[in-house]
C-alpha cells in the first residue's frame, strides 16, 4: 500500500472530528450487536468513540437505512461506498511489483493461490535471470518451475507463463496485446488476469477485477448475490460507473487486507461499518443480513 494512505484510525481520545452522529442528549446509545464468539464479544463492548471516523451526510443516512424496500445496489448507497472507499484509499494501486506488461501477466499468474508479498519476493529474480519475453519462451515449463515453486501450484503457473510466452514471441512480436479478446487467447488467462493487465498497466477499463477479496467484499456490502467471479463481475459492472472500475478493485482489494479480512473483519474501524450489512460482522450498530457473506 503506498505510504499515507491507510484508513484513518480513531484517535485514542475518542475526540475526532464530525465522528460522533449528532443524537439529543436523552436519546439512546446505539447497542453494538454482537455477532458471536469470544472475539466478537471483545470488539462489542469497544467503545463508540472507536467507531470508524466517517460524518454522517444525508446520503450517508439513506444508505445505511436498511428497513423495508432496502435496495443494497441503490445508486446513492453504491455511491456512498465509492465515496469512502476514495477516501479511505485515494491512491490505490496493485501491489504486484512489475516494470513492463510482460512482468505484470507473469506477477499475476503467480499470484493465484498466493500472496503479493510471496509474488515480489520472487519475481525480482526471476525477471533478472530470464529479462525478456524471448528468454522465458526458449524455456520448457519444466526449467522455470524450480523459480516459481514457492507462489504453490507451481507447475501449472510455469506451464502457463512459458505457454504465453511463446503465443507472444509467435504471434504478437513479443508484445503483450492491450485487448481484452487476445489477451484470453493466451494460456493461463482468465479474464482476472487480463482485466489487470488491461486496467493497470494499459488504463483501459474493460472490466474489473474480481479476486479474492472483490468476491469476499462485494457479497458482504451487498453488492452482489453471485458466487461466481464472471457473474460477480457483471454485476459489478452494472452499477459501478465505468471510470471508477479500476480503482474499486484496486481499492477493495486493499481494504480485504487492511481490515475486512475473510475471518474476523476489523468492522468496529471500518469506515464502511454503517452502511455494511453482512451477515459475518463482528461488530456493527446496523442490521445484519445472514445471507451477506
Ligand atoms: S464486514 Fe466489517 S470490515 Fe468488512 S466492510 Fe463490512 S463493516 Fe467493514
Amino acid at each position: 500500500m503506498p505510504r499515507g494512505v491507510a484508513p484513518r484510525q480513531p484517535a485514542r481520545t475518542g475526540r475526532q472530528d464530525k465522528v460522533r452522529i449528532a443524537r439529543p442528549r436523552t436519546a439512546p446509545q446505539p447497542q453494538p450487536k454482537q455477532s458471536g464468539g469470544r472475539g466478537a464479544r471483545a470488539e462489542a463492548a469497544a467503545p463508540s468513540s472507536r467507531k470508524a471516523s466517517v460524518s454522517k451526510t444525508p446520503a450517508a443516512a439513506k444508505a445505511s437505512k436498511p428497513g423495508k424496500g432496502f435496495n443494497p445496489i441503490a445508486p446513492e448507497r453504491v455511491n456512498e461506498i465509492l465515496k469512502r472507499l476514495n477516501a479511505l484509499y485515494p491512491d490505490a494501486t496493485c501491489a504486484l511489483t512489475h516494470a513492463s506488461a510482460w512482468e505484470l501477466l507473469v506477477a499475476t499468474i503467480l499470484s493465484a493461490q498466493s500472496t503479493d508479498v510471496n509474488v515480489n519476493r520472487v519475481t525480482p529474480g526471476l525477471f533478472r535471470k530470464y529479462p525478456t519475453v524471448q528468454a522465458f519462451a526458449a524455456l520448457t515449463p519444466e526449467q522455470l518451475e524450480p523459480d516459481v515453486r514457492s507462489t504453490g501450484f507451481f507447475r501449472n503457473k510455469s506451464k502457463s507463463i512459458v505457454g504465453a510466452a511463446k503465443k507472444l514471441v509467435a504471434e504478437f512480436g513479443g508484445e503483450v496485446p492491450n485487448d481484452m479478446g487476445t489477451l484470453l487467447s493466451l494460456p493461463g488467462v482468465a479474464r482476472k488476469t487480463a482485466n489487470v493487465v488491461l486496467g493497470t498497466w494499459f488504463k483501459k477499463a474493460e472490466g474489473v477485477v474480481v479476486d479474492t477479496h472483490v468476491h469476499r467484499i462485494s457479497r458482504r456490502l451487498e453488492l452482489t448475490t453471485h458466487d461466481e467471479p464472471q457473474k460477480i463481475e457483471q454485476d459489478l459492472i452494472k452499477i459501478i460507473p465505468r471510470d471508477h472500475w479500476i480503482l474499486f478493485s484496486h481499492q477493495v482489494i486493499w481494504h480485504g487486507r487492511k481490515l475486512c479480512f475473510a475471518r474476523k473483519p476489523k468492522c468496529v474501524d471500518c469506515a464502511l461499518e454503517d452502511i455494511c450489512h453482512a451477515g459475518d460482522k463482528t461488530w456493527s450498530t446496523v442490521d445484519m443480513h445472514k445471507n451477506a457473506r
